[in-house]
């Protein structure tokens, strides 16, 4: 699969992150972690689900766009972003899928 490339400037976002932001294809930015211990690998069909903008959030975790990788935080219960949050170019649908769950 060829990943798009995007450029957008993040702001308020961890250093390291917004370091590698300036010009790149979707599938370089992930999530990051320190101690690997502190994560364990599921294979749950909550990460295969993808979700819309105003949708409600299924589990409180990180969350990342199918189509440009930008991420977010989300808490259970609480809706995803609205349509406006970001867009893409060409425009494409934004998508929620679930990266790393917290609970
Ligand atoms: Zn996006």
């Amino acid at each position: 699969m060829r990943l798009p490339s995007y450029n957008y400037t993040v702001v308020n976002c961890y250093p390291r992150v917004r370091a590698k932001t300036a010009t790149h294809k979707a599938g370089e930015i992930m999530a990051l972690y320190k101690y690997a211990q502190f994560l364990t690998q599921d294979t749950g069909v909550a990460f295969d689900q993808t979700h819309g903008p105003g949708q409600r959030v299924p589990y409180s975790g990180i969350y990342r766009c199918e189509n440009c990788a930008r991420q977010i935080a989300a808490n259970q219960h609480d809706p995803f972003p609205p349509q406006n949050h970001h867009q893409h170019n060409p425009p494409k649908p934004i998508l929620w899928r679930l990266t790393v769950a917290a609970h």
